[in-house]
């Protein structure tokens, strides 16, 4: 089972060092995030996967780092200045500022066709504010997402020196379109891959890495000679669907979206989401879609754009004619990726089943939060619909359902039932004793690949072999650690939080006979193999995958 709330992430990330909340010591800094050791492992791991996949497993694929940094009249002619808005409004009863089309598709279940239809809402008391419920909004205003900097020393009180910090790392392949297409000789069709960072001022951040104002996009523009379009955005929808499955992501948590024409960018043809079952529901992993010409003739020069200094186009030998390229743009996000494999990975196993009298104890524990659920006034009833639903559930499985009521005693809905706030104490307590969280990350990603134990840490011999052998795993460009801070059971339950797919332990036979165990994450069966082998074997079973 993936994890059921994104707190249960948000804890094993901040506990184990994946991911800790950005400049802590001085109160933190709202929705920024820092990569601890291991996150920066796991994300490293995410990007390298990608690039691997869509440049150098292609040969119609080159690489690209544009800086963030780029001429202002970029972000004109891309359209940036004038449309990368939200529209916001402000609840006059309790000051909240939420975005304005949010409300109105929460309350109408369909996105708006644009400004004016939110405000006829607004004016007719249609919406109401999601924070206090009152219908007293003020007239729905653009706000541009994009951060603003001075370039250069001196601010000049003017516009002169106004640069912004890039909101998406596409437009650096766009005007680079030329200079790659020359040096690489390059014909249609091909396309240009880009890892970097983005910053948008987000109205709403939230939910922990999802949405933040600095993220990383692995971006891909894909040009095609106009008329192929279609063919090439079919062959990169499924490209990018099978990457993520390929590195274990559950077919039933991932989904292609066609998106509708409301929704469409007035310039696209089409537009498929990737959708991911985050625990907050379903929500955009990546948008694969079919621009048209637009953004090369918006860089290139003409009525419209004096500014630019020449045309970006291709000169088709066959028809002896300049053309514009249709793009495809696959455009995803490494720190979404990253959270999406984070939390499907995420596993709480029972490693053993408590006894009769706990699990009747633990059994009327969740009736009676289930009661209270029903009784308490105030909640929505889709809410309590499910903490019902689900505590039925856990009820009919348990003690086999320990895991899963693990999951519901760190939901932030059943958190605000005093039953559970009260139970979740005895719930951890069991569950510490008979369940192991563990991280099934493909060994790909996985921010650490093997991990070697001597079997005691006062025994120079088993000390001596253990750290040779983890030196001998990294030289073959495996992440190994070596670990003799606990007793074996403690050092394999932290391996699995973290998601490490290979446990190695040097005992005493292995002085004798040259042989270590090899501990399986997953299936936890440990076999014998000769130390020497073991590289070779860890590398085999990563590399096959
Ligand atoms: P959303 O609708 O979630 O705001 P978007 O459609 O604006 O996303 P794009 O402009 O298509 O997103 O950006 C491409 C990808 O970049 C997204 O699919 C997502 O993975 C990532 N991304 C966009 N905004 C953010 C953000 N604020 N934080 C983290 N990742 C983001």
């Amino acid at each position: 089972m993936p994890a059921a709330s994104l707190e249960q992430i948000v804890s094993l990330a901040k506990r184990r060092g994946f991911v800790f909340p950005s400049s802590s010591v001085y109160g933190g800094l709202g929705s920024t995030w820092d990569y601890g050791p291991l996150g920066v492992e796991l994300k490293n791991n995410v990007k390298r996967a990608w690039w691997k996949s869509v440049v150098h497993d292609r040969d119609d694929m080159e690489g690209l780092d544009a800086a963030i940094l780029m001429n202002r009249l970029v972000w004109r002619y891309s359209g940036h200045e004038a449309t990368f808005s939200d529209p916001m409004t402000d609840c006059r009863k309790c000051h909240a500022r939420p975005r304005a089309d949010h409300v109105f598709e929460a309350a109408k279940g369909r996105i708006p066709t644009g400004v004016d239809e939110i405000n006829a809402a607004i004016a007719a008391r249609e919406l109401a504010c999601p924070s206090c419920g009152e219908k007293d909004l003020t007239t729905a205003r653009a706000f541009n997402l994009m951060f603003k900097t001075t370039v250069g020393p001196v601010d000049q009180g003017d516009d002169s020196g106004l640069a912004y910090l890039r909101p998406e790392t596409a437009q650096g392949m766009f005007v680079n379109f030329g200079n790659v297409m020359d040096t690489m000789r390059r014909k249609l069709p091909f396309g240009m891959a880009q890892i970097g960072k983005a910053f948008r001022n987000e109205i709403t951040p939230g939910n922990f890495t999802f949405r933040t104002r600095e993220f990383e996009q692995m971006e891909i523009e894909y040009f095609v000679r106009p008329g192929e379009d279609e063919a090439a955005h079919k062959m990169w929808i499924e490209e990018r669907t099978n990457w993520y499955y390929k590195l274990g992501l559950s077919p039933e948590r991932l989904r292609q979206r066609h998106q509708d024409g409301t929704e469409l960018a007035h310039y696209a043809k089409g537009c498929v989401d990737l959708e991911y079952r985050f625990p907050m529901g379903w929500s955009e992993l990546e948008g694969i879609a079919n621009r048209t010409d637009f953004d090369l003739k918006a860089h290139s020069r003409s009525e419209k754009n004096p500014d630019a200094v020449g045309s970006l186009t291709y000169y088709d030998e066959a028809t002896k004619q300049h053309i514009v390229p249709y793009v495809i743009e696959p455009s995803a996000g490494a720190d979404r990726a990253t959270l999406a494999f984070l939390c499907d990975a995420y596993n709480d196993d029972l490693v053993s089943e408590p006894d009769a009298d706990t699990t009747g104890k633990l059994k009327e524990l969740v009736t009676s939060f289930a009661k209270s659920v029903q009784k308490r006034d105030g909640l929505d009833s889709a809410i309590k619909d499910r903490l019902v639903a689900e505590s039925e559930a856990i009820l009919a499985e348990l003690p086999r359902s320990l895991p899963q009521l693990m999951g519901l005693a760190s939901d932030a809905d059943a958190g605000k039932i005093e039953v559970m706030r009260k139970g979740k104490g005895v719930v951890s307590k069991v569950a510490e004793e008979h369940t192991r969280t563990v991280l099934k990350l493909h060994p790909r990603l996985a921010p650490i690949t093997a991990a070697v134990f001597p079997l005691k840490r006062n025994e120079p011999r088993l000390v001596e072999m253990a750290r040779k052998l983890r030196k001998d795993l990294q030289s073959t460009g495996l992440r190994a650690v070596y670990d003799d801070t606990g007793a074996i059971g403690k050092l394999y339950r932290r391996q699995d939080e973290i998601g490490t797919p290979f446990c190695l332990t040097v005992d005493f036979q292995s002085l004798e006979d040259g042989t270590v165990t090899l501990r399986d994450r997953d299936t936890m069966q440990q076999i014998r193999l000769s130390a020497d082998a073991a590289a070779q074997t860890l590398g085999q079973k990563t590399s096959s995958l």
